[in-house]
């Protein structure tokens, strides 16, 4: 694409607050010619017009950032389901400093990853292969992370079951959301009680291109209960605070 082509992501980032250096402005354009070629030859993403992939893959991806200031050097993020790497390699271009495990469940994205990874030569990234509700159970991943980041996965309800156990205690979890963004925090109020979840703010992104984006953030105030998050499949089968059958609303915890 060309390092003056990049000049959508080189204005919207400084918006947010990043002056890009000339070291991030390769990183990027290293990503975005990773990502077009592969996504011929694989359905990695829909997006793949070079404006848009700076602006609904880049931008969306940096403005995380904003909410992380007090996030101190060395601390861990998770991104849960980033397929092609998004939230967590471009939060990682920009806040070097940080370690970022990526976590994807299906093998060619995970090639794709270390592919990508190799290519940007990057640092403190781990890229693990499984599904949040499997993972989340491994006391190696549960409860150890400060900041857990995880994009376009899920409806929050089910969302917050994939990515709260992950989440130590003061921690937070940041989902970029667009829509009727209130309805689904609405939805998501069982499931944040039942998790050990609170929310934190609901943060308009204001970047041309991205309206009605929103970053909802929640903070980790109770340790998340054994029993979740469910056996791979149910939180998705059966969202927390759903209204069954038999109109009673589901913990997931007495499943029929
Ligand atoms: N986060 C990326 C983004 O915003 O471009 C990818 C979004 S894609 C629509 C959803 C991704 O989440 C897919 O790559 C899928 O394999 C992964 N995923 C869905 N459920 C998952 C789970 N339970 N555990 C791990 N990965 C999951």
């Amino acid at each position: 694409m060309g390092l003056m082509v990049l000049k959508l992501l080189t204005e919207g980032s400084s918006q947010l607050g990043y002056t890009l250096s000339p070291q991030q402005l390769r990183l990027f354009e290293l990503y975005a010619q990773v990502l077009s070629y592969w996504s011929v030859r694989m359905n990695l993403t829909a997006i793949t017009d070079p404006e848009e992939v700076q602006v609904k893959h880049f931008l969306d991806s940096i403005a995380i950032a904003t909410v992380l200031n007090g996030v101190p050097p060395e601390s861990r993020v998770i991104d849960v389901g980033t397929g092609a790497g998004f939230p967590g390699v471009p939060l990682k271009v920009i806040r070097p400093d940080l370690r970022l495990v990526l976590l994807e469940s299906i093998a060619k994205k995970v090639t794709f990853l270390h592919h990508l990874l190799a290519h940007l030569g990057l640092d403190g990234v781990e890229v693990v292969m499984g599904r949040a509700e499997d993972v989340a159970r491994d006391l190696a991943f549960r409860e150890q992370f400060p900041v857990v980041v995880s994009r376009a996965v899920a409806p929050l309800p089910v969302l917050l079951e994939l990515t709260v156990p992950f989440c130590r205690l003061g921690g937070m979890i940041v989902a970029p959301k667009s829509g009727d963004v209130i309805k689904e925090i609405d939805l998501a109020r069982p499931a944040l009680e039942v998790l050990g979840g609170q929310l934190k703010e609901a943060r308009k992104v204001e970047l041309a291109g991205l309206e009605g984006h929103v970053l909802v953030v929640v903070s980790k105030v109770a340790s998340t209960p054994p029993q979740y998050p469910r056996r791979a499949g149910m939180p998705s089968k059966r969202p927390i605070g759903e209204r069954g059958p038999g109109g009673r609303s589901s913990t997931g915890v007495a499943s029929v």
